[in-house]
């Protein structure tokens, strides 16, 4: 049998001094291990001449390959490009800053020759700011509370697929894809494989805290309603106390017990507190009125521009 193909999908954002590292250190990584290698990485709308980059490391390098998308479609929608193009028998995903360790995927590799189709790196310690790391605690925690399926704890995009799993989550209909709750959710053999998060090599973090609330909010309502739930949940409650709070003050009123103090501050914080309530619930809500308004658009999660290193669309739109 020949070697089987091995595809790692990048998602670049301003990552010029990142790429070659990335694909040096995976090179030697998996020089022993017996795959054939093709990259495909995912230029998500560049603006520091990743690009160009790209494009000479294709030049010189067959197994490389390289989708422009026509702008910043955002790193999840960039991986769904690179998932669509991807040939290999097995699928790796990655960072570009190395934060997610070559030196991992060989142990991927071999969970997947030993029967796993997912193997996902799970993070055991993370060199990054307390608050982004306290963040991602409670985050990843809630997530797996609310979700409906088993959500692995701590674990990110970085990890290995097999083809048949990309194939089914290919043919998926949604268009906002939040990777990690569609690869539970896929099922098959899957594991865990422990790994200690790098410092970013080069460059600036591109996720800024709004884009990491989104996709934080985009992860809790792709992959549970049970916010919905609580909502209900929480109304039923005040209600029921609503209730009971009037019956207890007019059996007060009635026996003639009811010698109120002048109530302004009870009021006020009673008022205050149920229109926050109010609000929240409001607010969860429109999250999922948001992504139902999305997903109806019908439209593409990305657009890709120019195609270079693939065998028959090489496009050039420059
Ligand atoms: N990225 C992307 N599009 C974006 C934001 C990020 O393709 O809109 C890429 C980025 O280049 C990197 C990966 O996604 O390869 C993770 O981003 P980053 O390291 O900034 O995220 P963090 O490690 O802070 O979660
Ligand atoms: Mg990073």
């Amino acid at each position: 049998m020949s070697q089987p193909m091995l595809s790692v999908i990048v998602p670049v954002l301003d990552e010029r001094d990142n790429v070659v590292t990335l694909r040096d250190r995976l090179d030697a990584a998996l020089g022993e291990m017996d795959v054939a290698i093709e990259f495909v990485f995912v230029d998500d709308g560049s603006t520091d001449g990743t690009s160009d980059v790209l494009a000479s490391m294709a030049a010189a390098d067959s197994r490389v390959r390289v989708l422009c998308l026509s702008r910043n479609f955002g790193h999840q929608a960039a991986l769904a490009a690179g998932l669509e193009h991807a040939a290999g028998d097995a699928v790796v995903i990655m960072d570009a800053d190395l934060q997610d360790p070559p030196e991992v995927v060989p142990e991927f590799v071999a969970q997947w020759r030993a029967g796993h189709q997912v193997v996902y790196g799970v993070r055991r310690d993370r060199k990054e700011a307390l608050w982004k790391r306290a963040g991602y605690f409670v985050f990843y925690r809630l997530l797996a509370r609310f979700a409906y399926l088993d959500m692995p704890l701590d674990s990110g995009d970085f990890c290995l697929m097999d083809r048949r799993v990309v194939d089914e989550l290919k043919k998926l209909p949604e268009v906002g894809r939040y990777l990690r709750g569609l690869r539970s959710w896929a099922g098959w053999k899957q594991v865990g494989v422990p790994y200690a998060r790098a410092a970013r090599a080069a460059g600036k973090p591109k996720y800024t805290l709004r884009k990491l609330i989104h996709l934080a909010a985009d992860g809790f309502v792709s992959s549970s309603v049970r916010p919905l739930r609580v909502a209900t949940k929480i109304g039923f409650i005040f209600a029921f106390l609503s209730v009971t709070t009037t019956v207890v003050y007019l059996v007060m009123w009635l026996s003639g017990l009811g010698d109120w103090p002048p109530g302004f501050a009870t009021t006020v914080l009673l008022i205050t507190f149920l229109f926050g309530i109010q609000f929240m619930l409001i607010g969860i809500l429109g999250e999922y009125v948001g992504s139902i308004h999305s997903e109806v658009k019908r439209r593409p999660p990305y657009l890709v521009a120019r195609r270079i290193g693939f065998d028959k669309d090489d496009v050039n739109t420059d």
